[in-house]
Parts: C-alpha cells; sequence; structure tokens
C-alpha cells in the first residue's frame, strides 16, 4: 500500500531513494533547503549526475508521485527520512551532526501528527537515541542506514544485498515492512544502535580491503611482482573473494575517507583504540602521496594530461578525490596540468588551481609529456590513443584499466606491475 514519504535532503542519498521509493508506488516529498536545486529539479533538471536518474525522475515526476520543495509541508506523512550531509567535524575526526540535528528540529516543529523519523544519513551510533531526546513522544525513531554507490546507486537501491532497519517498536517496524515491500527484497532488523554502526563497520571493511591491495600494489611494485595477477590469485580464494581487490590512487568519495575517520573517532570516544581503521586512514594518505611520487619520478617535468577527475566513474562527484591530492603534489614539483573528465570539471574546477580544464581526452594529451589516467570511464578504455598527439608517448595509468592491452607505441606503466 502506497506510502506518504518525506525526504530531507535532495543530494546524492534523497534524491535517488526519493525517486526510487516514488518508482516503488510511494507518494514522495523530496524537500532540500537550496532553492537553486529544488527550482532544477521542479524544472526536471538533476543537479548531480547518476545515471538514468534523470529518467526517474521525469517518469514519477509526471506520474504525480514525486515533488519537491523548499518548504517541509509534512501533512499526512508517514515517514520523514533524513538524508542531509554528515561531513567530517575537523575538530573531532567524528561526523559533523550539526545539518542533521537542525533538520531534526525542523521537522518536528512542522509535524502535525505522531510519524517515523527515519535516518538516512550515515551517523555516529548514539545519535538515534539523541533524536528520541529531540522529539519526545511526537514521533517514533529508526535508523536505515543507505548503502548505494555513486555511479550504480539505482540498482544498489531497486536491488539491494540487504536492508538494515533499526527500530525499537512493532509499528515502526511494519511501516518500515510496508515501505520496502515492493522490493521483495532482504530486509534485516535490528537495534537501532547496530543499524547505525552497521553502516560504519560495512564501508570501513571496504576501505580496508582496498587499503590493502594498493599496499599490495606498492609492494608489487618494488618488487617485480605484478598486483593484477596477484589480486586475481588471492580473489580466487573464497574466503576472501575477488570484489574490492582492485588497486588505484587512492580511496576517495564522500563516504569511505570520511566514514572511517568518523569510525575511527567513535571508538576511542568508548575507549577503544582501532589500530585497523586508524591505519586504514592513513595508509590511504601516505599510498596517495606515494602514486603521486612515483608519476613525479617517471616523469620528472613538463605538462601531463589527467585523464578523470572524479573519485571513481560515472559520478560528478569530486568529494575526497584522489585527484585533489595527486595534482597539487604534481604542481608542486613543477608539472603543468591539463585535465579532462566527462563529468567531474565543473566541480573541480571549484576545487583546484591553475589547472587547464579541456573539452575532451584528446585536447588534453594534445602536446602533453605523459597521460596520467585517475578515474577508471569507459571513455579512456575505448579512447583511439593513436589519434592521441601528446609530445611524449607515454602513460601512467593508475587504474590498471589499459593493462590487457596497452596502446601501441606508448610508454604504459600500470600501478602495482
Ligand atoms: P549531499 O551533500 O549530496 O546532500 C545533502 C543535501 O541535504 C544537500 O542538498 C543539502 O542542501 C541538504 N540539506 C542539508 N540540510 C538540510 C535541511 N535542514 N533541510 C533540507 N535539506 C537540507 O549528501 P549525500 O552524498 O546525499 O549524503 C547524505 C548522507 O548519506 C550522508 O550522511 C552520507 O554519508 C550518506 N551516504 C552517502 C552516500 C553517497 O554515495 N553519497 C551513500 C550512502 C550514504
Amino acid at each position: 500500500m502506497s506510502k506518504n514519504l518525506v525526504i530531507i535532503g535532495s543530494g546524492y542519498v534523497g534524491l535517488v531513494s526519493g525517486a526510487c521509493f516514488a518508482e516503488l508506488g510511494h507518494n514522495v516529498l523530496c524537500v532540500d533547503k537550496d532553492p537553486s536545486k529544488i527550482k532544477a529539479l521542479q524544472a526536471g533538471q538533476i543537479p548531480i549526475y547518476e545515471p538514468n536518474l534523470q529518467e526517474l525522475v521525469a517518469s514519477n515526476s509526471a506520474a504525480g508521485r514525486l515533488r519537491f520543495s523548499t518548504e517541509l509541508d509534512l501533512n499526512g506523512a508517514d515517514a520523514v527520512f533524513l538524508a542531509v550531509g554528515t561531513p567530517t567535524n575537523p575538530e573531532t575526526n567524528n561526523a559533523d551532526l550539526t545539518y542533521l540535528f537542525a533538520a531534526a528540529r525542523e521537522v518536528k516543529a512542522a509535524l502535525k501528527k505522531h510519524a517515523l523519523i527515519v535516518t538516512k544519513s550515515t551517523v555516529p551510533v548514539g545519535t538515534g537515541a539523541k533524536l528520541k531526546e529531540i522529539f519526545g513522544s511526537s514521533a517514533s525513531i529508526a535508523s536505515n542506514p543507505e548503502f548505494l554507490r555513486e555511479g550504480s546507486a539505482l540498482g544498489d537501491f531497486m536491488q539491494p544485498d540487504r536492508i538494515v532497519c533499526g527500530a525499537d517498536n512493532q509499528e515502526s517496524i511494519d511501516l518500515l515492512h510496508e515501505i520496502y515491500a515492493p522490493l521483495n527484497a532482504t530486509i534485516l532488523f535490528t537495534t537501532i544502535a547496530t543499524a547505525e554502526l552497521t553502516k560504519y563497520a560495512a564501508n570501513a571493511m571496504l576501505a580496508t580491503r582496498v587499503g590493502f591491495i594498493n599496499e599490495m600494489a606498492d609492494l608489487c611494485e618494488l618488487t617485480g611482482a605484478d598486483i593484477l595477477q596477484l589480486s586475481h590469485a588471492v580473489g580466487l580464494d573464497k574466503r576472501i573473494g575477488a570484489q574490492f581487490l582492485q588497486a588505484g590512487p587512492g580511496v576517495g568519495g564522500s563516504c569511505f575517507p570520511k566514514d572511517t575517520r568518523a569510525l575511527a573517532a567513535q571508538a576511542l570516544e568508548y575507549g577503544v583504540k582501532s589500530n585497523i581503521i586508524e591505519g586504514v586512514v592513513k595508509s590511504n594518505i601516505e599510498h596517495q602521496e606515494r602514486v603521486a611520487a612515483r608519476i613525479i619520478a617517471k616523469i620528472g617535468a613538463g605538462t601531463v594530461a589527467i585523464f578523470g577527475l572524479t573519485f571513481k566513474a560515472n559520478t560528478d562527484d569530486m568529494r575526497e578525490a584522489p585527484a585533489l591530492v595527486i595534482i597539487p603534489k604534481l604542481q608542486a614539483a613543477g608539472i603543468n596540468v591539463k585535465a579532462y573528465d566527462p563529468q567531474g570539471m565543473h566541480e573541480a574546477g571549484k576545487l583546484l588551481d591553475d589547472v587547464e580544464f579541456c573539452k575532451t581526452a584528446e585536447y588534453a594529451a594534445y602536446e602533453a609529456d605523459a597521460i596520467v589516467i585517475l578515474t577508471e570511464w569507459d571513455e579512456f578504455k575505448k579512447l583511439d590513443y593513436a589519434a592521441l598527439t601528446p609530445k611524449q608517448k607515454r602513460i601512467f595509468d593508475t587504474r590498471n584499466i589499459l593493462a590487457s592491452n596497452p596502446p601501441q607505441g606508448f610508454d604504459y606503466h600500470g600501478l602495482g606491475r
């Protein structure tokens, strides 16, 4: 049966969740305090790049199931999902809950009747308990952390490995069941604290795997071993598995770096020193520095064409992208940087200085002394490298996307090989 849902925050998570909930048949109001975002969405424009999201928003808006507003209208709302940002608090390294608690207070003030308040944002364990203090008896509180990945967010939402819901009364459990029923997915009901901590544990485990294989890549490079052969051989062990064993320029994005920092900080608050997670955070910083140093050592001076700026392919998200660490290091070594990214240049322009942004990969490569691939966009896999006109035919491929078929005539370096 369709429910009335309100989503607070229409960013990567709120917008995808809102559109997908509407697709499941619910009536959804997506709220954001950013008027330019809402104006764009009302006009059918999507403020982020996420494959197939435009079509999903358009069809559900046309069907009248999906609306956008800056106004918090909670009339008839069965559940309110909080999907605002929880960035790093630089003083504590834990999540900054300013936006979340501000949104919660606005919701409390606008509530017309008892509703279920569901936290979709990634929040430290114990946040649900604080929300209970804010809402008192006016609402029930639940935690429903989101596991979608940018770039494949719609598929992840619609075919989840599992849905985790932390709830503490039967009415909340029944409502969450009804909301997710059309997905026919595995729903795990846990305590609120468990749901909150599960999200951090999952992200920390994934970041650990990537951090580990990145360290192995560094070691491969020094020892003459090959990271692609090693990842394959290690990943065939069923206890380990092959996923998230691809070496690259470092872990980035809006989640893994901030969530590992936050988990380590939370552990310390409870008197537990998390040696593993602290190590993952440190290892990632050092790996990015080593990748930059290796590029500098191989290239020396001149102009580099950077292919790819976003932290991974199929998103425009530049948050904590390795490019933001590696490019300034190249520049500090006296290397000029030209760059091309299919979706990330607008955002990268705000975050990087003295980079010449080019409208195609061909323009970026023109008269460059080397090409450095930082993001695994399909476009770079399919590019006609023979048609490029760099000054020197050198490629440093930090994603190993061309490893199986390195372009003819290029001096080709992969990562960890
Ligand atoms: P985002 O920055 O893209 O979006 C947050 C939105 O919330 C912004 O548009 C902002 O204007 C809006 N907002 C803030 N305060 C508001 C308020 N009081 N009322 C209305 N709108 C408000 O963030 P995101 O990437 O969607 O992440 C949101 C949460 O989801 C974070 O906790 C994040 O860790 C978590 N998460 C993100 C991803 C991801 O891939 N991005 C995946 C899983 C979980």
